[in-house]
């Protein structure tokens, strides 16, 4: 796809698509992970959570009140200041419930957009996973240690039984995550929400626990399109119900086990206010 940049032909089709308000994400993931600042100007998500990017993004520092970054690397510690003001607030209600420091990993790159490596989603800023690792005291690790550490999984080989290492902690961590308001939905491995079902049947936060697959080292929260941000594309509501019947049953069927196939279908395209602000 880069040589849609090079000879004048696909240059045209570029030109085209730019005029038709489309942008191919797939040719730029390389252009938007090499910009390491965000956007200047009023916050702005644009476009949907799997193709679009962000202005006015802010930085995670390398740790503050109960929390830590993991992996700065990877340069995916910036999101719109929605996504700021919900993790500060999750990390201090996390100290007042002495749940244990909590581990940030990927946001999102400085101006959002697709990702080389890693992720469909985290594209405007308003995506971020959480590990499930909870450190006991108030004392992040050492920087280098959290650029090479692994997050631990919660879930055994079988994929249905949680390993002895999950916590009443961590049902409430996701419990007091989903209670904001700003949160549209929270993706679990099946097996972690299951067990949240049957300790907690019927209870309204549980509706915001989307099963899917992976999700045993962490969680993976995604916040509401911000109001006023008129560019941004939410997504379908989450049916009604706590989700725990038939529609999580199915998450440990043979068919949902088996290994997804790899389709050939196109990627989704940017918003051509996207172009505009990886440019500014
Ligand atoms: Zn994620």
């Amino acid at each position: 796809m880069t040589n849609l940049t090079t000879g004048s032909r696909p240059r045209f089709w570029l030109a085209m698509l730019v005029l038709w308000g489309l942008v191919p994400a797939v040719s730029s993931a390389q252009s938007w992970s090499t910009v390491t600042s965000p956007a200047l100007g009023a916050p702005r998500a644009v476009g949907s959570y799997t193709a679009g990017c962000v202005q006015g993004a802010e930085a995670l520092p390398p740790d503050g009140p109960g929390f830590q970054t993991m992996r700065r690397y990877r340069q995916r510690f910036f999101g719109h200041p929605t996504l700021m003001r919900y993790l500060y607030d999750l990390a201090a209600a996390a100290t007042q419930q002495r749940l244990g420091l909590l581990s940030f990993g990927d946001l999102g790159q400085s101006r959002g957009g697709p990702t080389p490596s890693g992720h469909a989603s985290h594209q405007t800023g308003l995506d971020v996973d959480i590990w499930f690792m909870l450190l006991p005291n108030s004392q992040p690790l050492p920087a280098a240690e959290r650029e090479t550490i692994s997050a631990a999984s919660f879930v055994q080989a079988d994929g249905r039984t949680l390993t002895s290492q999950w916590s009443p902690q961590h049902g409430q961590l996701l419990q007091r995550a989903a209670r904001f308001e700003a949160v549209e939905r929270i993706f679990v491995n099946a097996a972690i929400k299951q067990a949240l079902c049957l300790q907690s049947p019927g209870a309204p936060w549980l509706q915001k626990l989307r099963p899917w697959r992976g999700h045993d080292d962490h969680f993976h929260v995604r916040l509401r399109c911000p109001g006023g941000d008129a560019e941004c594309q939410g997504q379908e509501p989450i049916p009604a119900g706590d989700g725990c019947g038939a529609e999580l049953a199915w998450w440990f069927t043979e068919e949902a086990r088996k290994p997804l196939k790899r389709t050939s279908a196109p990627k989704p395209l940017l918003p051509a206010a996207c172009t505009e602000i990886l440019h500014k």
